[in-house]
């Protein structure tokens, strides 16, 4: 956790260009972009991955799913539509270890996932 560049970024020890915050999460934009908006979307408590979410999780959970379409509203990509991914684990290609949503759009996005 003390290391952990996210709880930096929660914290404000790191900068980052925060599109939206309130008390338990934070949005800011991916500093390596795959799409005209690509955002991710943290609690600002430290989960590791998914697969530690348990029901003490469930209401961040929650709150970050119900507040991505009026996230998708402001970024300009509700109508077009836009993709939210959660990397897992190393096959899931999960390089930071705090749990982070992305929001991607801006452009048609391809699936499968290579
Ligand atoms: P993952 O690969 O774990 O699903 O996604 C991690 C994401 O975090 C990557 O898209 C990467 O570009 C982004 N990222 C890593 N370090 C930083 C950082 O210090 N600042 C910001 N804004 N994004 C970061
Ligand atoms: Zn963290």
């Amino acid at each position: 956790m003390g290391d952990c560049i996210f709880c930096k970024i929660a914290n404000k020890d790191v900068s980052s260009k925060i599109i939206y915050e309130d008390d338990t999460i934070l949005v800011f934009e991916d500093v390596n972009p795959q799409a005209p908006v690509h955002v991710l979307i943290i609690p600002k408590q430290h989960i590791p991955s998914l697969n530690d979410i348990d029901s003490d999780a469930a209401e961040i959970i929650s709150h970050i799913f119900m507040k991505i379409p009026s996230l998708a509203e402001q970024l300009g990509v509700q109508d077009n539509g836009y993709r939210i991914v959660v990397n897992c684990g190393t096959d899931g290609g999960q390089s930071v270890g705090h749990l982070h949503y992305h929001l991607l759009g801006g452009r048609t996005l391809t699936w499968p996932p290579g």
